[in-house]
């Protein structure tokens, strides 16, 4: 997205709520991994899910 504040691309509105579903993505080459929760950014208005983004990147980080 190129614009830098946060608005809904769909109804314009700016308020907007974070959530997730409690299904954490897992590192492809890490079965035993607990993984990491999504978080999903979505507009209060008309539910459009602006982002997702994950909880601790970090843990995806190779060794
Ligand atoms: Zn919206």
């Amino acid at each position: 997205m190129m614009s830098n504040k946060d608005e809904c691309p769909k109804c314009k509105n700016t308020d907007f709520a974070e959530g997730t579903d409690f299904m954490p993505i897992k590192p492809l080459n890490s079965k035993f991994s607990t993984g990491s929760l999504k978080i999903y950014q979505f507009c209060l208005k008309c539910g459009e899910i602006i982002s997702v983004r994950v909880e601790n990147p970090g843990k995806f980080r190779g060794r």
